[in-house]
């Protein structure tokens, strides 16, 4: 694995460790890291009964918890000023599965507001920095989850994946980023973007944390009633010489403009094909094109559905008007961001029922379509890889210089990691290389509930790098 300038902590180091320990040491790099933006409230006073748990699986270990997975009686405003206040009375499944696992609970992690966004720069509480670079951004929307995780202040962190928002930022801060099948693990108190994309997902610094999770928090639960309810094999990372079919998409492939980042994947291949099969596969370039306005279509629809109860008459921090209408309008105008409300106006757009058929419903066979040919590239090979971004993060000036986008993906190489979100496929990050000490990750992406291939082939994968 590729070492980087900070301490690795892993799941191991920390388990049945010090819990008072533990806090003090995250309260000191709380303090020592307060530029990173990475924590918008730490937890270190959570109460939970550590004592029950001494000898499961996660005891004492140390993680924090994206702000948009709802925490009881301890605000979840999901970067919104919206939800300043929001106090929900439960918390997410995972939250409360990771405690009865004895993991600790020291802070929630910084977003971009409710999720959308992908640089870590549109959170309500400011721009989240790269901890390898503090010039730099940290990617998001989870970029607090990964700054946290490749910073060194804990081994794991629990983040939220519509569309690369787990993937991306582990590229950028030098962690592994998952995010297992569409519903594998329970989304119940993680608050809802587009729901047929969502995943909830984690950072960690080794490939055997993020399957350890993986078997810990999948299966059903009955308050998710999209959580699958049948048999998800475990993973077992193997040590045997199993061999597997990696697939290279062409077009992708033939998008890679950085040279560095083409020469380390092709060096990657290179060493994968002495003990593997590594082959071409192809999905059509007008269908990976078309992926990104698709996304947006789809995803800005379901979004802008989902946060409607964000008016500040049911939900948040309400500015009064002479009537409802009026109310709404100024809470939301004044209470939302550019970005978010940039979507919600296309979202709305969609909706209408004049457009529903040419844009949201056509935007809807696309995906099929898009599903159809990535089942088609599984019929030959068990995983596919590329490159899980274009380029290192990005320096926060350059960014500062741009106008908000409606999304931050533009080539088929960078938005090539929401194919795992539109056939809701278990998908990791791992690092790859480093281009003047900034890390590049790759992506590995394997079928629907085949998480022990996507995890065995990023195993080999990292023994070559
Ligand atoms: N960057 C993507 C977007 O802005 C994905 C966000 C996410 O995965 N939550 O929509």
């Amino acid at each position: 694995m590729i070492r980087r300038k900070f301490m690795m902590k892993t799941i191991k180091d920390c388990y049945k460790g010090s819990v008072a320990k533990s806090i003090a040491d995250f309260e000191k790099w709380v303090v020592d890291n307060a530029d990173l933006n990475a924590v918008v409230k730490t937890m270190v006073s959570y109460k939970h009964d550590v004592s029950k748990n001494v000898e499961q699986p996660l005891a004492g270990v140390p993680f924090s918890i994206k702000d948009n997975f709802a925490t009881k009686d301890e605000v979840t405003a999901a970067g919104c000023n919206l939800l300043k206040n929001f106090i929900p009375n439960y918390s997410a499944h995972v939250f409360e599965k990771l405690i009865s696992f004895g993991a600790i609970p020291v802070a929630k992690t910084t977003l971009d507001e409710l999720a959308m966004g992908g640089t870590g720069m549109h959170s309500n509480t400011g721009v989240v920095k790269n901890p390898l670079d503090k010039s730099r951004i940290s990617g998001g929307s989870s970029g607090g989850s990964a700054a946290m995780v490749g910073g060194g202040g804990v081994p794991f962190s629990i983040g939220s994946d519509t569309g690369d928002s787990i993937r991306r930022p582990a590229s950028y801060c030098g962690v592994v980023g998952f995010k297992p099948s569409w519903s594998a693990v329970s989304r119940w108190g993680l608050f809802d973007f587009s729901p047929s994309f969502d995943t909830v997902g984690w950072f960690t610094n080794s490939i055997e944390d993020s399957a350890n999770l993986f078997n810990l928090l999948k299966g059903h639960d009955e308050r998710d009633y999209t959580s699958y309810s049948g048999e998800i094999k475990n993973v077992s990372l193997k040590t045997s010489n199993s061999k597997h079919t990696i697939g290279v998409i062409e077009e992708v492939y033939d998008s890679i403009q950085n040279p560095q980042i083409k020469e380390s994947f092709d060096n990657v291949l290179e060493k994968l094909q002495k003990k593997h099969n590594v082959v071409k596969v192809s999905i059509k370039k007008e269908l990976l094109e078309a992926m990104l306005p698709c996304y947006m279509i789809i995803v800005f629809a379901e979004a802008t559905s989902c946060n409607s109860n964000l008016d500040g008459i049911n939900f948040g921090t309400r500015i009064d008007g002479n009537n409802y209408i009026d109310t709404m309008i100024k809470t939301r105008t004044k209470n939302f961001g550019e970005l978010v409300k940039k979507r919600f106006v296309i979202g709305s757009y969609s909706l209408k029922r004049q457009n529903q058929e040419k844009l949201y419903l056509k935007a809807k066979k696309i995906r099929t379509l898009l599903i159809k040919a990535i089942e088609n590239v599984f019929k030959k090979c068990d995983g596919f890889v590329f490159p899980a971004a274009a380029e290192v993060a990005p320096k926060i000036e350059d960014m500062n210089n741009k106008k908000v986008q409606l999304a931050d993906m533009k080539d088929i190489l960078s938005d090539a990691l929401l194919l795992a979100n539109f056939a809701g496929l278990p998908s990791i990050t791992i690092p790859m290389t480093q281009i003047k000490k900034m890390p590049v990750g790759i992506s590995v992406n394997s079928d629907v509930f085949q998480e022990d291939k996507c995890f065995n082939i990023a195993k080999e994968i990292e023994k070559v790098i």
